[in-house]
């Protein structure tokens, strides 16, 4: 039987986002919350809303039991867990389907697979996706990593295995750091991630970070809706996102696009993926692979006119595709900036009570959020307020409707990285494009000095 209630498993502006695409479809929804969301506006909209427990993220959003009793006692047949939480742990993946709920996701043993960085390496090299040079897998012993260091040359990035989030990386210079470095990243990765395993990379000088956007049906046939730009960040954490990316010409986007959609062909992919890579040089270089919608996902919809969460939730139910790759078409270009209740240039979080809201609008302007004034932001969470992503047909007109629709939103009584944005957009590199991952915070430092 097709959907008909989804229970989201999430919060924030993605609760919303899934809900927004359900009701679109006709399909119901059901939201969970902890007691500090219980005005959270995607409780508001949903049809259904079920309580899961007090704020800590543990005891309620990462609360498996809590979750399932929740989809049992609403009557929800399907699952869609948004990105973090637990849109990547295959335990809860098994136990949806266990439980004869549709998992709006991959199959858990692809979860499982990409969700180790090691394996994912590995997986991805056997599928013929170009890889960062580096060890064959986990390294434990620090000869063998010396060995393997010395092999590729210094600068070396050690990595943790079960990494996310930006989280468990050291960049180490040269042999005399290696040991300490290692151990260091080895215990930070046990605390984060409850695995000590780490593995070591070359570590690239000056790349831009490009991923794609993949699709699969679960049954061997797959697309790709092109590349995003995310080289904007700040420690490893996406700012800014764009598409197209300012480097890639259209046969590059098609060439390394089809190996992407290859390999999950390969793999009998299911659902929305993400395939990063490092980029420098012209040269491709895989670092990993998020088996989840992103939070840009909407910069792709953007220009590629299709919705993506719509997808999702098709394929989760059994339908094919509904796009065939000749048939899409990437036209214009997209910019998602990431509005965060944060002091913009202290980033330290700035949550409370939202006094006043006004959303940008207007031709192309499209703002992903829950805020509302009156709101208050609960201290729990992630800092990430909404997403204001704005079109234009070409990437020139993207900017100056992008700098109008910042000009436009105003949010108060908490601070925000708005001003952080319109500082970032009159900077003549980011106007044209021309910047990696280290740019924005040797462009803080510099800033600051
Ligand atoms: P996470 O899962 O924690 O996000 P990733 O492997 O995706 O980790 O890496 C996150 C970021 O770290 C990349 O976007 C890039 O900025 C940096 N990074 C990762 N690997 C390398 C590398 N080999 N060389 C240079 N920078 C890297």
């Amino acid at each position: 039987m097709a959907i008909q209630r989804i229970l989201i498993a999430n919060r924030g502006e993605i609760a919303l986002r899934i809900h927004r695409a359900a009701h679109e479809m006709g399909i119901e929804t059901v939201a969970v919350h902890s007691t500090a969301d219980a005005d959270a506006m995607h409780v508001r909209l949903a049809d259904h809303a079920v309580c899961i427990g007090p704020p800590n993220a543990t005891d309620s959003y990462l609360n498996i039991a809590s979750i399932i009793s929740a989809a049992e006692i609403s009557h929800a047949d399907a699952i869609h867990p948004g990105y973090g939480f637990l849109s990547e742990n295959c335990k809860f993946a098994e136990i949806v389907e266990a439980h004869d709920l549709k998992w709006i996701g991959p199959k858990p043993e692809h979860i499982v697979t990409m969700g180790d960085k090691v394996q994912a390496k590995k997986t991805a090299g056997e599928l013929g996706l170009p890889l960062v040079p580096g060890s064959d897998g986990a390294v434990s012993d620090f000869n063998e990593a010396r060995k393997i260091a010395a092999e590729i040359g210094y600068p070396v990035i050690i990595k943790a295995a079960s990494g996310g989030g930006g989280r468990g990386m050291k960049v180490c210079n040269s042999e005399d750091q290696l040991e300490t470095l290692m151990q260091q990243a080895g215990s930070e990765a046990k605390a984060a991630f409850g695995d000590a395993t780490v593995y070591i990379e070359k570590y690239l000088g000056n790349p831009r970070h490009i991923e794609f956007q993949v699709f699969g049906d679960g049954n061997g046939n797959a697309i790709h809706l092109g590349e995003r730009d995310c080289s904007l960040q700040r420690r490893h954490q996406k700012v800014l996102e764009e598409a197209p990316s300012p480097v890639l010409s259209h046969e590059e986007r098609m060439r390394m696009g089809g190996i992407c959609a290859d390999a999950m062909a390969k793999m009998g992919y299911r659902g929305a993926g993400t395939i990063e890579f490092l980029w420098e040089n012209g040269e491709f270089y895989f670092i990993e692979m998020n088996t989840r919608l992103q939070v840009e996902h909407p910069v792709t919809e953007a220009i590629t006119g299709v919705d993506l969460v719509r997808e999702q939730i098709r394929i989760a139910d059994g339908q094919p595709l509904s796009v065939k790759q000749e048939e899409i078409e990437f036209k214009g270009h997209a910019i998602e900036c990431r509005i965060n209740a944060e002091d913009p240039w202290t980033f330290a979080p700035s949550p409370g009570l939202v006094t006043y809201y006004h959303a940008s609008g207007g031709m192309h302007v499209r703002v992903d959020s829950g805020l509302y004034a009156g709101y208050k932001i609960p201290p729990y969470y992630d800092s990430m307020i909404a997403k204001l992503i704005v079109y234009g047909r070409s990437r020139n007109g993207c900017m100056m409707r992008l700098k109008r629709a910042l000009e436009e939103m105003v949010v108060e009584g908490v601070k925000t990285n708005i001003p952080l944005h319109q500082e970032l957009l009159r900077q003549p590199d980011v106007e044209s494009g021309d910047y990696t991952i280290k740019w924005l915070e040797e462009w803080l430092a510099k800033r600051e000095g």
